[in-house]
């Protein structure tokens, strides 16, 4: 990887050596054409620059999707299982790498090692199942109406996908589009998060390694507007997937519609966790505070609304709330931390700026609520973990998405209620119900508008082989993960082979 060495500023009284990071466009790592750079530094202290990055504009997209076009002239022939047995290297390497990665992640976007860990092994699991796709990538063949003549279809490449990612899951979401779009034959413009990009550098830098031919891959860093205005409006992008806020999507999906790209949008989540009088609340408390406080809440499917039946309900809310005082916030790279900090200042104020809103509309705060300041938290965006009670399913603390570590909890009457208290919002991506009765499990899988319900497990936890999205304000219909992430990189030709050696008229020609 191209890098200069720059000295960087001090850190613990000590000198460090900050990287600085350029563009991957045609297998070369170059620097923007702007000449602009900007600063990835360490949430959890912010004196760490993690790297530096380049800070790119339009010529670098035009750069890179030029690099891309040209690519994919040769990698569309290049039959899929040995394009997946490329992927199936990297994710060998990915392995050995596992480690040092998870560092670098955890160092630039403060989620704990634990977790980093489990990123960097959602990238793994991608790369091995999506390997596996190569090999299969099925399409129907199905008998034709007339005689001697075949018929089928068959999957084939887009061109050019672009692919704008956020920084929450900054190895397994590049990898969730990256892989499957390799795998059917496209090649890729991505702009990671300017939060979080190193993780995606990591990710490319070892599918190059792994043997992933000069510009099927190019990585521009940069910001939205600068990077993903010009990637959305590229005539040569075919297709455009992103993962971000809602208010984002709208952005993306009208741009892109306008000169008709594939467009696969997932956005943002508000995602409840009912538990009802028989649940085991054990479990029940478990499940709350790792969906809960998880990645500092900052999940799309983190459980931000717990609705609790009023059998358990003061039984359900004094335990939690004194597990979730009991967690220790700190630098997740001490094994010892149970929740890291904010991303940035930015969401760490809107964090904050909801304690007061949930304040304001009658909540009950209680616990958390303030920042974390002094000592090990001087230098970083820390909060404590923070849960409401009481709170009425309308106010805006249950019904926006806020991405922190504030919880709501919900009283219900019985399944009934909470499940209308569950979709009565703006969001569908995860729902959960912890329960011991199979009837009210199937129903509350049946009727929770989402795209993902867990039955006694809380609403993250998602496996890459299963279609992973949501419905109403969360997406626009498409999946990733499993076959979903097959069909929206590739598109169907039918194909008709007539071997009957005369004109055939299908719906003309019938028999007498
Ligand atoms: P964001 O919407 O602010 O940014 C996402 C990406 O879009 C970033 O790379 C950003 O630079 C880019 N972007 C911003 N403005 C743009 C513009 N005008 N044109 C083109 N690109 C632009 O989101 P974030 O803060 O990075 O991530 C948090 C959000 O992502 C939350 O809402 C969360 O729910 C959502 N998310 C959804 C899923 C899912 O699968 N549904 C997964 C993870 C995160």
């Amino acid at each position: 990887m191209a890098t200069d060495i720059l000295t960087g500023p001090t850190l613990l009284g000590t000198a460090t050596r900050t990287r600085t990071y350029k563009n991957f466009i045609d297998g070369e790592w170059v620097e923007a054409s702007t000449g602009d750079t900007f600063e990835d530094r360490n949430p959890a202290d912010t004196r760490d620059v993690v790297g530096i990055f380049q800070k790119s504009g339009k010529a670098d997209v035009d750069a890179a999707v030029d690099a891309a076009k040209r690519a994919f002239a040769k990698w569309r022939l290049v039959p899929a299982p040995r394009r997946a047995e490329i992927v199936y290297r990297a994710a060998e390497m990915l392995m050995e790498r596992k480690e040092e990665y998870s560092r670098d992640m955890t160092r630039e976007m403060g989620k704990i090692l634990k977790e980093t860990r489990g990123d960097v092994q959602e990238a793994i699991d991608t790369a091995y199942y999506m390997a596996g796709e190569g090999r299969r990538m099925f399409g129907p063949t199905t008998p034709s109406e007339l005689p001697n003549k075949f018929a089928m279809a068959v999957r084939q490449p887009l061109g050019v996908c672009g692919m704008i990612t956020p920084w929450n899951f900054p190895m397994a979401i590049p990898s969730w589009k990256l892989l499957p779009a390799i795998v059917c034959g496209n090649t890729c413009v991505i702009k990671p998060a300017q939060d979080t990009p190193l993780s995606t550098f990591n990710l490319a830098r070892t599918l190059s390694d792994a043997g992933v031919p000069r510009g099927v891959i190019n990585v521009v860093s940069g910001f939205g507007s600068d990077v993903g205005g010009p990637l959305l409006e590229h005539p040569d992008v075919r297709a455009i997937s992103l993962t971000g806020s809602t208010a984002v999507g709208r952005i993306v999906g009208t741009t892109a519609a306008k000169s008709f790209k594939h467009c696969s949008l997932e956005l943002g989540g508000k995602n409840p966790m009912i538990v009802l009088d028989d649940a085991n609340l054990d479990l029940a408390i478990e499940g709350g505070l790792w969906g809960g406080f998880g990645t500092t809440g900052q999940r799309c499917t983190a459980t931000s609304r717990i609705v609790v039946q009023k059998g358990i309900y003061g039984e359900f809310v004094e335990r939690y709330v004194d597990r979730a005082k009991a967690l220790r916030v700190g630098n997740g790279l001490d094994e010892t931390t149970d929740m890291g900090p904010a991303i940035n200042e930015a969401q760490l104020k809107t964090d904050l700026s909801y304690v007061e809103i949930g304040k304001s509309e009658g909540a009950k705060l209680k616990c958390g609520g303030n920042r974390l300041e002094g000592g090990e938290y001087q230098y970083g965006w820390f909060m404590e973990p923070t849960v409401f009670i009481d709170v009425d399913p309308k106010m805006r603390i249950a019904q926006e998405e806020i991405f922190g570590p504030v919880v709501s909890i919900i009283a219900c009457e019985d399944l009934e209620d909470a499940i209308h208290i569950a979709n009565n919002i703006e969001y569908g991506l995860s729902s959960s119900l912890y329960t011991k009765d199979v009837n009210k499990a199937f129903s509350a899988i049946r009727d929770l508008e989402a795209g993902i319900t867990y039955i006694n497990a809380p609403t993250i936890g998602a496996e890459v082989h299963l279609p992973f999205g949501g419905v109403k304000a969360t997406g626009n219909g498409h999946r990733e993960g499993g076959i979903g992430a097959i069909d929206f990189y590739s598109e169907w030709k039918s194909v008709y082979v007539d071997y009957s050696d005369r004109l055939q008229r299908a719906q003309i020609d019938r028999p007498e």
